[in-house]
């Protein structure tokens, strides 16, 4: 029965729906450059790093099912130097082995055709230790309460970075059971995907010898290394560690904690419980800024995992909550279950956002994560919710789908942006709010049962979605994954309570785009009562029986993922209705409301209208989206004379807000919804250039300095902002000599992120050169100039800095690094000018897989520039009506 509903299902979807329906997948169907005729199932790999010399040195045998007669073997390897290769004992001679460093693969003919059944390859290489996070790297820093100097070493292999650590079958359908051995000093401590089964002494350190792991895809190895120090605890039969460098590991207690909430949490939703042994969640001083699901072992940059109760702020704890519980969903979705190929990275990246936000939810209630924007703090974060940033990249004509066709390594290492992990989350949200909870819970149980060890396309996720549903669900969802954008639904009151609906695509800055049709699953209320669904199929479509004069609210808690434009009427009776709106409800008429003035669809008197008349309140989310279109508004009017009068009238929007929370913690505030309202406040009116605030926090932190304890860890990054802000040379070289001094990861970003936000060219100038010294850890240091750019008010010294040292500052990021870097730093620019000025320099220097990029930062220049001409003028407009109103 479930095989033939499984199979009416697809047909239905292919036989109505225009799009090109994918297949469930199939190992032999898979993309890929590796052929397919020879399989991979057993690695054994040994690993000597060579520290001093920054190289190793390699040996691997490698089972292989030859599955039809083959005279070559085709791998990958990259920056790897094959020193001989046997097969089945037999040695190659050096002419069969060849590298071919373009397409990153290694070929090795054979002495004769090799018959099918079991074989084994036999390698011995050589290889780099890097200073990127890209295959085994090595990082630097200071070890806690003293002044040394250590080295430890890591790994990062996503998205194609396997091979330069072993040669292998580098694509995640080649699934296999990976034994590691290591050599290392005798007092270091050696981690891997799976426990440690045996250790012995020998010349020179130990040698550690890795458990084998499942069946898994290579990009899923970790090798971590080092002097390091660990806690742990147990839940159930699994072992939990939280592992730093030496001094460190009492501040993974709070992630120690989450981790067995979460496990605990995972192992019911998917109804596999975790499959290994155990779980090292393991903290990085460097080499890159995020953190990877490595089966078993993730890695972390150490910020987004370490909390220090006597200095980290509210902020940091629910990122670390939040990257942990994204991290641990991949488990599951991603290793345990795998996308078949790099076009369904979504089902990894998607998913995974989807589920650790509704984990955190669930646990964290207080947070508000569905609805609160993310701030653009932190340039390298991936995860976290930002419907709203994911829906204005979409808008755009540099946007893609969801799933799209990736061909080479730097296209599967590109696929991994807002659109894959944030509008894949928001769909799934959709989804799952108009499948039920539990109905998406089953599908998900099913998906996890039917697949596990295994590979899957978005198909299969689908299929069992629909099983568990009854919902055609594949042909709803094909709109939103494989074509580009997302509609907006205009609302029209009729005669007698008749409302017609009429979809359309929204776009920004986006002439003549194409036309295109989605499936909705619309949800709408009339306030008050209970809520509706609608399956909008078509173009048109009406809802009947609305009172006339009553408030129709569409996309209930902004749950969807298109906006809503209202009709006058609509839109009165709505403005009328605003304090019987939920919290959800309101934020989501406000970025609606934002949407439509990018888009000018509406004048900016329409979104500070519905401002003014929303009810006082200190609502965390409600007050963050307000103060996100204002900091978006007084930064592209920098400059410009119509900035001051503009900053006035924000802070009169702003101010009784900040005076109802205040500077002090109050018995009755709502916990960390106070806190955070209240950081994001002192750093929005000092933005404003609030003479109150700018004062307060200059007088706070001069108590700092005396007294560190004076300043809450929750209000440091707010103050040292706006101090850095204002800073004079004197106050500059105090935050400067701050962040020199500590070993703390967290405190050294907050002290540098406020040293790149002083506004005094002679400062901006000072701050830069910082970004080519090692006082940053490598991943970060690149960043202190985009961030520059972004706060300091001059983004044409960063970018004539950034140009004078391209090499160096590429030099410390990853690959991808060289595409992005010089494209992101002029997306801060409102000057027509500069879209010319990008487009020769990436002519000149930049490689050509940097289009993308460059298009999208050339777009952002363009919207810019047009938005900024127009809010002047409806501003002026708007703010002088006003005063005379007064
Ligand atoms: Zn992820």
């Amino acid at each position: 029965m479930r095989t033939l509903l499984l199979f009416l299902v697809v047909e239905f979807a292919i036989m109505s729906s225009p799009l090109a329906s994918e297949k469930p997948f199939s190992f032999k169907d898979t993309p890929g450059k590796l052929p397919k005729e020879v399989v991979p199932t057993d690695y054994s790999v040994r690993i000597i790093p060579e520290i001093d010399k920054l190289t190793f040195a390699g040996t691997e045998t490698v089972k292989l099912d030859v599955r039809s007669h083959v005279r070559q073997l085709v791998l990958n390897a990259l920056e790897l130097k094959i020193e001989a290769a046997s097969i089945d004992g037999q040695e190659l001679p050096a002419p069969a082995i060849k590298i071919d460093e373009k397409n990153e693969l290694l070929a090795l003919t054979l002495p004769s055709e090799l018959a099918t059944g079991e074989h084994t390859l036999t390698l011995r290489f050589r290889g780099k230790i890097n200073e990127q996070g890209q295959g085994l790297f090595y990082m630097r820093y200071q070890e806690q309460g003293s002044a040394a100097r250590k080295t430890m070493l890591g790994s990062q292999f996503e998205a194609t970075d396997a091979r330069r650590f072993f040669p292998c079958w580098d694509e995640p359908v080649f699934r296999a059971r990976f034994q590691l051995t290591a050599v290392v000093p005798e007092n270091w401590l050696a981690v891997s995907n799976m426990p440690i089964e045996s250790e012995k002494k020998i010349v020179g350190g130990k040698e550690v010898r890795f458990a084998a792991t499942p069946p898994m895809s290579s990009y899923l190895n970790v090798f971590v290394a080092g002097e390091l120090d660990f806690i742990e605890s147990r839940s159930g039969p699994t072992q939990l560690r939280v592992i730093t460098t030496k001094g460190k590991a009492e501040m993974g207690r709070y992630a120690l904690e989450v981790t067995a909430q979460i496990l605990q949490y995972y192992n019911d939703y998917f109804g596999v419980a975790y499959p290994l042994p155990k779980l090292d969640q393991i903290a990085m001083p460097g080499g890159f800024g995020g953190a990877m699901e490595n089966w078993g072992g993730i890695t972390y940059y150490e910020s987004k995992l370490l909390f220090d109760p006597k200095s980290s702020s509210a902020e940091t704890k629910q990122d670390i909550y939040e990257v942990l519980a994204h991290e641990m969903a991949h488990q599951w979705f991603g290793d345990l279950v795998t996308m078949a190929w790099w076009d369904n990275l979504w089902l990894n990246e998607g998913f995974a956002s989807w589920m650790g936000s509704k984990c955190t939810a669930q646990f964290n209630p207080q947070w508000e994560v569905w609805l609160r924007r993310e701030f653009p703090r932190d340039p390298t974060r991936r995860v976290g919710i930002a419907k709203e940033a994911a829906m204005e990249g979409d808008a755009r004509s540099t946007t893609h789908p969801i799933q799209q066709s990736v061909a080479t390594e730097v296209e599967a290492n590109s696929a991994f942006d807002d659109i894959t992990y944030k509008k894949g989350q928001s769909f799934l949200r959709m989804l799952e709010s108009f499948l039920g909870e539990d109905v998406f819970r089953e599908g998900i149980r099913r998906y996890m049962a039917t697949h596990t060890y295994s590979n899957t396309t978005t198909a299969d996720l689908w299929n069992a979605l629909s099983e568990t549903s009854g919902k055609p669900v594949a042909e709803i969802a094909a709109g939103w994954t494989e074509q580009p954008g997302f509609p907006f639904v205009r609302v029209k009151r009729e005669q007698r309570g008749d409302v017609s609906l009429t979809q359309e695509r929204f776009t920004v800055n986006f002439t003549n785009a194409p036309a295109l049709e989605w499936k909705i699953p619309l949800t709408y209320v009339v306030v008050g009562e209970t809520p509706e669904t609608l399956l909008m199929t078509r173009k048109s479509d009406n809802i009947h029986n609305i009172p006339p004069g009553r408030a129709l609210k569409l996309n209930v808690n902004g749950a969807g993922n298109y906006r809503v434009e209202y009709d006058q009427p609509s839109w009165k009776l709505l403005l009328g209705a605003l304090k019987n709106l939920g919290v959800e409800d309101r934020v989501n008429l406000l970025s609606d409301t934002w949407a439509l003035v990018q888009a000018n669809r509406a004048p900016i008197s329409v979104f500070f209208e519905l401002v003014e008349k929303l009810p006082a309140s200190t609502e965390l989310a409600e007050r963050e989206q307000i103060i996100h279109v204002i900091d978006f508004i007084n930064r592209l009017l920098s400059g410009s004379s119509e900035q001051g009068k503009f900053q006035r009238y924000a802070r009169s929007l702003l101010r009784p807000t900040f005076d109802a929370v205040g500077w002090e913690t109050k018995p009755d505030d709502p916990g960390a919804a106070a806190t955070n309202l209240r950081a994001s406040l002192i750093t929005a009116l000092g933005n404003l250039d609030d003479p109150k605030i700018v004062a307060n926090c200059r007088e706070r932190f001069k108590a700092f300095l005396a007294n560190p304890e004076s300043l809450p860890p929750d209000l440091r990054p707010a103050v040292f902002s706006v101090v850095g802000r204002f800073a004079d040379e004197a106050t500059w070289n105090e935050l400067h000599q701050l962040g020199l001094k500590t070993t703390s990861i967290e405190e050294k970003q907050n002290y540098y992120d406020a040293l790149a936000g002083a506004m005094d060219p002679k400062l901006v100038k000072k701050t830069l050169p910082i970004a080519l010294t090692d006082e940053l850890p490598t991943s970060r240091a690149v960043f202190l100039v985009s961030r520059v750019a972004r706060e300091s008010g001059h983004p044409d010294i960063a970018w004539d800095f950034a140009r004078a040292n391209m090499k160096a500052l590429l030099a410390k990021t990853d690959a991808l690094g060289a595409n992005t870097y010089a494209p992101s730093l002029f997306i801060f620019f409102s000057d027509d000018s500069r879209a010319e000025e990008l487009g020769t320099y990436a002519k000149n220097s930049l490689p050509v897989a940097s289009a993308p990029q460059v298009a999208k930062a050339v777009d952002e220049i363009h919207f810019r520039s047009e938005f900024k001409k127009r809010l002047a003028r409806q501003l002026t407009i708007w703010i002088d009506e006003k005063t005379n109103r007064e």
